[in-house]
């Protein structure tokens, strides 16, 4: 499908959306613990932790247990691009990532030489699951003239295809400067993040027909009726959400720009239009401010995902701790792929407005 408008092309890929679902059936239900068990288990992660020179590092999306017990045990709660700088840094032989699949083969791709580990291996992302490698290769393999971009919820072998990795913090600055540099792009996998991208740079982009399952049910109607309940709340909107919701947006921005928004607005309400889990770190930020869950109902929406990402929500105290007594859920690269991503990540990393 072209737009010829906007000089976007979208390559529709029915296929990837059923590998989508497919993923999504084989989630389990989260478990409640009580709080007695919850002691228990920060009790025993925090011995090991020290035992094992381990740190944790986790996502904003992930449950507040768990990223409150990062920052208690001097770990970190962030973006992945933050996650990344942070597991590359620090001193800890051992890196315990919360999040999904994608983030613990970033870290292990960056840090070669430490363990990397995760609580569960099941997390993946609907980015990732709906953007195969030797299907993506192909598809570059047939544009050969354009620079490749890929966002960083990708697997390690796609991101070894790609030029260069840009998470949502950084997405804008790096396209910018390539299209400065007259090149075209190749961009995936999320085509309402690259939407975004292209009217914001006008840069030329042929995107990967891919989404987040969780950000792409919000609903502008849904956002522009809660606004009527509350009309002087700001709108925070993450830039993977569809267009329609983008573009009545007070603040579009990663997880880190929106935290970093709450915090500078005037305004006392926000409807947030991203992953709930973000609140945490978000409330702790504003502690006066009234934060409000972005709606997702409507004509589309199927809520598995209403504002909760099921993959990181199978992240939880009691894998984690499994992972740490047992060693269990390594994450390995292959060596030539990882050189390759290595490549594109870095230059992301090392890469300066
Ligand atoms: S929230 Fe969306 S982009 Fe993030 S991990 Fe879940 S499915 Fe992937």
């Amino acid at each position: 499908m072209v737009d010829q408008q906007r000089n976007i092309q979208v390559v529709e890929n029915h296929s990837q959306r059923e590998l989508v679902e497919a993923y999504l059936n084989q989630v389990p239900a989260e478990a409640v613990i009580d709080s007695a068990r919850v002691a228990e288990l920060q009790a025993q992660i925090k011995a090991l932790l020290i035992e094992k020179n381990a740190v944790i590092i986790a996502h904003y999306y992930t449950d507040p247990l768990i990223q409150a017990l990062a920052e208690e045990t001097g770990g970190k709660v962030a973006d992945s691009l933050e996650m990344a700088r942070f597991g590359n840094s620090h001193s800890a032989q051992t890196l315990v990532v919360a999040g999904v699949k994608f983030m613990g083969e970033t870290a292990k791709i960056l840090t070669p030489d430490k363990l990397v580990l995760m609580p569960t291996l099941d997390a993946t992302c609907s980015l990732d699951v709906g953007c195969p490698a030797d299907e993506f290769a192909a598809f570059c393999d047939q544009h050969p003239d354009r620079t490749v971009v890929v966002y960083a919820n990708t697997s390690a072998a796609v991101k070894a295809r790609a030029d260069w990795v840009v998470t949502s913090s950084i997405a804008l600055q790096v396209v910018d400067y390539l299209d400065s540099q007259g090149e075209k792009i190749l961009w995936a996998p999320d085509k309402y993040l690259g939407a975004y991208v292209q009217k914001q740079t006008g840069a030329d982009l042929l995107m990967w027909d891919g989404s987040c399952i969780v950000h792409e049910e919000f609903k502008a109607k849904g956002i522009l009726n809660l606004k009527k309940v509350h009309p002087h709340a700001a709108v925070l909107v993450h830039p993977e959400s569809p267009e329609s919701v983008v573009d009545i947006a007070d603040v579009v921005g990663s997880t880190s720009q929106l935290i970093e928004a709450a915090r500078q607005l005037p305004q006392q309400e926000m409807i947030v239009a991203t992953d709930q889990g973000i609140f945490y770190k978000m409330q702790q930020a504003v502690p006066d401010k009234t934060l409000l869950v972005a709606p997702t109902g409507g004509s589309g929406a199927t809520c598995r995902s209403c504002a909760n990402c099921p993959w990181m929500g199978m992240n939880s105290l009691e894998n984690l701790l499994q992972c740490l007594q047992q060693g269990s859920n390594a994450i390995e690269v292959d060596s030539e792929v990882s050189l390759l991503a290595k490549r594109s990540l870095e230059r992301m990393m090392n890469f300066k407005a």
